[in-house]
């Protein structure tokens, strides 16, 4: 928070950290009913939108809006890092005292921000979650997929993690702080931010479908994001390895004495089915219990990598007088967020370095 100087830094009560990965469409509509939210507020704000890697005209439509709206910041990554990583970006340079974080794509409603800013100063609490109470917006198999992810996350990482809780929540400084000292690499916020135990409320809301633009979370990422939030909290599947194991043991048992009574009795050449599904059975078990011993070995070597989760590209509040240098250069190809800093945006190349370091925390 304090690498990057900032003048309005101090006065910033609320931050609001978009991660958007090709959101050129929804982009226009977002503005428009967000910025009426937060200049209502009457507090300082900034809006904290990070482009995670898009390759259609979402940098260059920020940096458009951007001009005529000087609260808004722009954070590139260098590349496509994957939504939790976008938000990590995001929380880990957001200067304000209290941080929400808000999908791009407006089915969380914007509005709410207010009542949770408000819950969170009347009743002095760190975390404000907000719930998606109705989310018959989404299709079936979401709707069935989540319920799913939910109760099985709530039985391994415990009842404090809310249901229905996406990534739409207000944070405290403290909480956002306590969050930037974890040393978690594949991070679900879902379930870390209920673990760090602060006093928390709740906003209700209704999940709205997306007005512009697809889904960026595929079958493929939402079962990633499942895999990392159980490998993440828990251990208990290293256990269904062992029960697994005894089953198989047990079964193995009972052949064993049905192939000595057939030997005992001469039945020993009809077996080829039974010694077919022994085989594959054994093999089975043994695979599941290799691939989930494999998950967490994989989280262990991220772990001892230790390698940062994104990197910085260009964050415009990166020293104000750099960024205004910048700018008339990059309007001809906003797009292309520039890898290279020119020279004298130093507090922009020392950026990416400062970020691997503080991951490192
Ligand atoms: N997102 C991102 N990086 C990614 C994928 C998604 O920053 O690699 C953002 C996306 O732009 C949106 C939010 O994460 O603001 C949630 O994604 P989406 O709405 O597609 O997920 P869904 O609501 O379908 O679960
Ligand atoms: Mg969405």
């Amino acid at each position: 928070m304090t690498e990057a100087p900032n003048t309005t830094a101090a006065a910033t009560v609320l931050s609001v950290v978009i991660p958007m990965y090709n959101e050129e469409e929804v982009l226009p509509a977002l503005v428009s009913r967000l910025r009426p939210v937060l200049a209502d507020l009457g507090v300082g704000y900034e809006v904290v939108a990070v482009d995670d890697g898009s390759t259609d005209r979402t940098a260059e439509l920020l940096a458009a809006f951007r001009l005529g709206w000087p609260e808004l910041r722009i954070i590139g990554l260098r590349r496509n890092s994957g939504h939790q990583a976008a938000l990590t970006a995001g929380l880990d340079r957001a200067h304000g005292a209290y941080v929400v974080s808000i999908d791009a794509d407006l089915q969380d409603p914007p509005e709410k921000i207010t009542e949770m800013l408000a819950l969170a100063r009347a009743k002095d609490l760190d975390i404000v979650y907000g719930i998606r109470a109705d989310r018959a917006s989404d299709t079936g198999f979401k709707r069935w997929t989540a319920g799913l992810y939910y109760r099985l996350v709530r039985r391994l990482a415990g009842p404090s993690v809310p249901a229905q809780a996406g990534d739409f929540r207000l944070l405290s400084r403290a909480a956002v702080d306590a969050l930037k000292a974890l040393p978690d690499q594949q991070r679900v916020y879902r379930l870390l931010v209920p673990w760090l135990g602060f006093p928390s409320g709740e906003v209700r809301y209704e999940r709205a479908p997306r007005p512009a633009g697809q889904s960026k979370y595929p079958l493929g990422r939402m079962i990633r994001l499942a895999v990392d939030s159980v490998t993440g909290f828990s251990a208990a599947p290293l256990r269904i390895a062992t029960w697994l194991g005894g089953f198989a043991f047990l079964v193995c048992l009972a052949l064993m004495i049905y192939t000595l009574s057939a030997h005992a009795f001469q039945h020993t050449v009809p077996g080829w089915t039974s010694l077919f599904i022994g085989v594959l059975f054994i093999g089975a078990v043994q695979l599941v219990c290799v691939g989930l011993l494999g998950e967490y070995v994989g989280r262990i070597y991220t772990a001892v990598q230790n390698r940062p989760t994104y990197f910085i590209g260009h964050d415009t509040a990166a020293g104000a007088a750099a960024d205004a240098a910048k700018r008339p250069s990059r309007a001809g190809n906003p797009a292309v967020p520039s890898p290279a800093p020119p020279p004298g945006g130093s507090a922009d190349a020392a950026a990416p370095v400062s970020q691997g370091l503080r991951q490192r925390s």
